[in-house]
């Protein structure tokens, strides 16, 4: 099993200790695995602390990949530090105020925004705002569809992401995405858990990989400081 996206106590929100998220994969059987913190930019400043110093320490010293998970809402400036070996997109902004089609389609052309200008390998849970809002994304296939057209172009990678199950009971994104991307050409995924605290790691991975058999995808793992491919079933 693998679980590319997981925080511990460097997040502001998370509540696992590294050498505790170690021992629970090791537990689990997860063979692949990233801690990828919050480094998250607002209005031009970061909104929480992160000790990057300490944490490429403490990476190094546990010998696992720097990994981060990096936000921008698209204002003023975002500047993310060198050193990183692997770094998700996450977009987390969205307006709860408007109806169901404009929320998505907000977010989806802020999505598209953010990716256009910043350095990432990964785009983490596209579709999002669904786990917490009344969001239609249904509506807005065809910014689905540019944002999975950039992926593939560029060759990045779709992360499938399980925490959407215990909220809304889909992965991030939905299935009908996933099967969108595959027919555009999109092979690339990866799967994480998202997980902010122990009991959390590896939730819902096999459940939605098992889903995902008829696709073939590649699932793309960090292993020491580069990206790789593996087949997995
Ligand atoms: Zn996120
Ligand atoms: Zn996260």
């Amino acid at each position: 099993m693998i679980d590319m996206h997981l925080h511990s106590t460097f997040s502001y929100d998370g509540k696992a200790e590294v050498e505790d998220i170690i021992a629970q994969v090791q537990k689990l059987g997860i063979n692949h695995f990233c801690i990828t913190d919050h480094y998250e930019y607002e209005n031009g400043k970061l909104v929480h602390d992160f000790n990057v110093e300490e944490y490429f320490l403490t990476m190094d010293k546990f010998d696992l990949p720097r990994g981060a998970e990096i936000s921008w809402d698209g204002v003023k400036e975002a500047i993310f530090p060198e050193g990183f070996d692997y770094l998700l997109l996450g977009v987390h902004r969205y307006d709860e105020n408007l109806p169901p089609d404009e929320l998505a389609r907000d977010y989806l052309e802020r999505t598209l925004y953010v990716m256009e200008r910043v350095e990432f390998h990964t785009l983490a849970h596209l579709d999002y705002p669904a786990r917490y809002a009344n969001a239609d994304f249904k509506a807005n296939r065809d910014l689905i569809e540019k944002i999975l057209r950039f992926l593939v172009a560029r060759e990045k990678i779709l992360e499938v992401n399980t925490a959407g199950l215990f909220k809304h009971g889909k992965p991030n994104p939905d299935y009908w995405i996933l099967e969108m991307y595959w027919d555009l050409g999109g092979r690339f995924i990866t799967i994480g858990s998202d997980a902010h605290e122990v009991q959390h790691i590896g939730r819902g991975i096999e459940e939605v990989m098992s889903k995902l058999r008829r696709f073939n995808f590649e699932y793309v793992v960090v292993e020491g400081k580069k990206l790789f491919t593996k087949k997995l079933r």
